[in-house]
C-alpha cells in the first residue's frame, strides 16, 4: 500500500460507516417497527452475514434474520450486512424511544412480592430453566407464519410498565396481560416447537414456552391447564392450554411474553388490534 493510498483510507475510516460501504449488489429489506420493544424481520440474500452493533445475527438459508430492540434500547443501532459478493452495507437504524406507565398492583400475597428464603431455591430453578430456553438458537422459521393474539380480552397490563406491587417497586412488566375467563382457550401466537412445559413455576404458575426460531421465544403464563408436550410442533392458532390463575396473580388472565435471545419484546407490536383479528376470524 502506498503512503497516499493509506492516508486516503485513514480519511475514509473517520467517516460514518454508511459512507464507506461499498456499492452493493446484495439486497436488504426490513419489516417491522424500529421502536423500543419492536421486532424486525430482515431479508437479505442467502449466504450474507449480518450483525447488529457488532453482535452476529443468524441469517438462514432463505436470507431471513431477526433483530429486536429491548425496553430501554438505545435510540441508534448499526446493522451491518456482509454480502455474499464481498460488498458491505452499513445501515443506521433510528430506534424510537417510548415512555412507560407506572402500574400499581395491590392485594398480592406478600410472599409472592417479597419471597422468603425458602422460596428462593425454587425461583432460581425456574429462572434457570426459562433462561436456558431463551438462549435456544434454532434455525426454525416459525416466525414466518406471522403472529396473532393467543387469547382475546381486556388488556390489563402493557409491556414495559414500571411495577409497584403491594407498594414496592419491582421489575418492569415484560409482556402483555389479557384478562379472560378461566378456561378460555389459549393458542400459539405463531408456528413453533414447544420448548418448555412447567406445571408450577413460582411466579408464572403453569407455563408454556414456544420456540419460533432464531432465538425468538413466546411465553404463556398462569395457565389453568396445558394441552401440549415438550417437543411438540404447534401451528399458529393451535390450542396449547386454557386461561387460569396459577402463580402470582390477582385473577384469571394470560401473561403473554415474547423474547429474542432473552431480550423482552413487546408482544402487542407483533399483532394488530384485537378487534381486527376477531373480525378476520368471523369472516373466515
Ligand atoms: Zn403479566
Amino acid at each position: 500500500m502506498t503512503a497516499r493510498c493509506a492516508s486516503v483510507l485513514a480519511a475514509l475510516l473517520l467517516l460514518p460507516p454508511a459512507l464507506v460501504a461499498t456499492a452493493s449488489a446484495g439486497t436488504l429489506s426490513l419489516d417491522g417497527p424500529l421502536i423500543q420493544g419492536g421486532l424486525v424481520i430482515g431479508t437479505t440474500e442467502p449466504g450474507a452475514k449480518a450483525s447488529l452493533d457488532g453482535n452476529p445475527v443468524r441469517v438462514d438459508a432463505a436470507g431471513a434474520f431477526l433483530i429486536g430492540f429491548g425496553r430501554d434500547a438505545a435510540a441508534q443501532a448499526w446493522l451491518r450486512i456482509e454480502h455474499a459478493d464481498g460488498s458491505r452495507t452499513d445501515k443506521e437504524l433510528k430506534v424510537a424511544t417510548r415512555t412507560y406507565p407506572v402500574q400499581r398492583i395491590d392485594g398480592l400475597p406478600e410472599r409472592q412480592v417479597t419471597p422468603p428464603p425458602e422460596d428462593m431455591v425454587r425461583i432460581k430453578d425456574d429462572s434457570v430453566r426459562i433462561a436456558e430456553v431463551r438462549r435456544l438458537d434454532s434455525d426454525r422459521r416459525g416466525f414466518a407464519s406471522g403472529f396473532m393474539w393467543p387469547v382475546e380480552g381486556q388488556v390489563s397490563g402493557v409491556f414495559g410498565s414500571q411495577r409497584i406491587l403491594n407498594g414496592k417497586p419491582r421489575r418492569p412488566h415484560n409482556g402483555v396481560d389479557v384478562v379472560a375467563p378461566k378456561g378460555a382457550p389459549v393458542v400459539a401466537c405463531a408456528d413453533g416447537i414447544v420448548a418448555l412445559v412447567h406445571q408450577d413455576m413460582f411466579f408464572t404458575g403453569r407455563t408454556v414456552l414456544i420456540d419460533h426460531g432464531h432465538g425468538l421465544i413466546s411465553a404463556y403464563a398462569h395457565l389453568d391447564d396445558i394441552r401440549v408436550k415438550p417437543g411438540e410442533r404447534v401451528a399458529k392458532g393451535a390450542r396449547i392450554g386454557s386461561v387460569g390463575r396459577t402463580g402470582r396473580v390477582t385473577g384469571p388472565h394470560l401473561h403473554w411474553g415474547v423474547s429474542l435471545f432473552g431480550t423482552h419484546l413487546d408482544p402487542a407490536l407483533l399483532v394488530g388490534p384485537m378487534e381486527a383479528q376477531s373480525g378476520a376470524e368471523r369472516r373466515r
